[in-house]
């Protein structure tokens, strides 16, 4: 049999790759992005409670209602903006497939979408998928900040999406407020769509606030806002997320979510929905994490690798220029397979394979990891 791949230039994502290697070597595993300790005992429990009190068939198509409504007020409280829980936001299998539905709802063959690399690798592949052209925009270390004047000049008509992610994976950076207005200015008066990639909305330091595009009116007409619990509570294994969206954009998103899907597991929605009741279980995720950023750095102040302190996500992107010039996924390897520590290589997410010589590590780990982790830098 032969056919023609339609994504021929795609193999297995980084992170698979990053993490068979970790497995095979066993080596300490802060490639990939996903926490090493247990999310809290009461919302495991929370999980047996709705299997035993009959949560166990299809969830509603767009999501158990207790869960949307949960989300809804979240969103209020957070910043002011208003979903409508009946028809504006629905639970997804993930951010992954929220993220996925979106651009096969929206994106037709020769529509443009633009990105900003290094970028998260799921859009990549979903716009071209659906015969859409992706328009990268490269950002570049340390401070990975967005020139507004360049991004107009990609801007066209036939521009259907732009994709933007703050806190941004994999370099930590993160959206001011005068980069959502710059965004809001350039797609003013547009058709454009935006699909804002919030999932990190919870872990941002140094005091910043997240810059949801829902707190900017003209932007939030336009967007999408993916998000995942799977960040927010340490369980990413669960795969479960949701969108928001105003309703006619929301719509048409479910005209695809349903035969894609059709609904997300049912007895963790239902956690969830308890979960969320108690705002404390997420307002304090940005100082748990921004102590693990803080003790990582602190222990590896005096070592070869350079870095400017991640703003947001549990990501760090450490600076190996002064150490060797092979190229970042050379390194990567040789550093899982010889000192016993995985990363991340950014190059990957670029441009063209852009080789900034800056790996990405994953420190949501317990202090013991990270402790560890340090030495086999510190002797690098
Ligand atoms: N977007 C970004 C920026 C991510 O880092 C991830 C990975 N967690 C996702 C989307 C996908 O999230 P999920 O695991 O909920 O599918
Ligand atoms: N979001 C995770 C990361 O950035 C990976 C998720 C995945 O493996 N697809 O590492």
């Amino acid at each position: 049999m032969k056919h023609l791949s339609k994504l021929p230039n795609i193999g297995t994502t980084i992170f698979s790759v990053m993490s068979a290697l970790a497995n095979k070597h066993n080596a300490i595993n802060m490639s990939q992005g996903f926490p090493n300790f247990k999310s809290d005992q009461k919302l495991i429990d929370l999980v047996s409670q709705a299997m035993n009190s009959g949560y166990n068939q299809y969830a509603p198509m767009p999501g158990n209602i207790e869960l949307r409504k949960a989300i809804a007020n979240k969103m209020e409280l957070l910043y002011k903006s208003t979903y409508n829980p009946e028809t504006e936001i629905t639970v997804t299998a993930g951010a992954t497939q929220a993220i996925y539905t979106i651009i096969s709802a929206f994106i037709r063959p020769k529509d443009e979408a633009i990105i900003f690399r290094p970028a998260y690798d799921c859009y990549e592949p979903a716009i071209e998928v659906n015969g859409g052209k992706t328009i990268s925009i490269q950002l570049n270390a340390p401070d990975y900040k967005v020139n507004w004047e360049e991004v107009a000049t990609h801007f066209s008509s036939k521009t259907k999406m732009i994709i933007i992610n703050t806190p941004q994976n994999p370099s930590g950076s993160v959206f001011s407020k005068a980069d959502m207005l710059a965004l809001q200015k350039l797609t003013e008066n547009t058709n454009c769509i935006v699909l804002s990639d919030e999932v990190y909305e919870h872990i941002i330091y140094d005091g910043l606030e997240h810059e949801s595009a829902c707190k900017f009116p003209d932007l939030k007409a336009r967007s999408f806002i993916t998000a995942s619990f799977g960040k927010t509570f340490h369980n990413t294994g669960w795969k479960v997320g949701y969108c928001c969206a105003p309703k006619v954009l929301m719509d048409e998103f479910k005209k695809v979510h349903q035969f894609n899907v059709f609904s997300v597991n049912h007895p963790t929605q239902k956690a969830l929905a308890d979960y969320l009741k108690e705002p404390n279980n997420y307002l304090g995720l940005s100082a748990f994490y921004q102590t693990k950023r803080d003790l990582f750095l602190s222990l590896i102040k005096d070592s070869r690798f350079k870095f400017t302190p991640a703003k947001g996500t549990y990501f760090q992107v450490l600076d190996f220029s002064e150490i060797t010039q092979e190229s970042d996924i050379d390194f990567a390897k040789r550093l899982t397979i010889e000192h016993g520590l995985a990363s991340i290589p950014l190059s990957v997410f670029n441009n063209n394979k852009k080789d900034d010589k800056v790996l990405r590590f994953c420190f949501a780990k317990t202090d013991d990891t990270l402790k560890k982790a340090a030495e086999i830098i510190n002797n690098i």
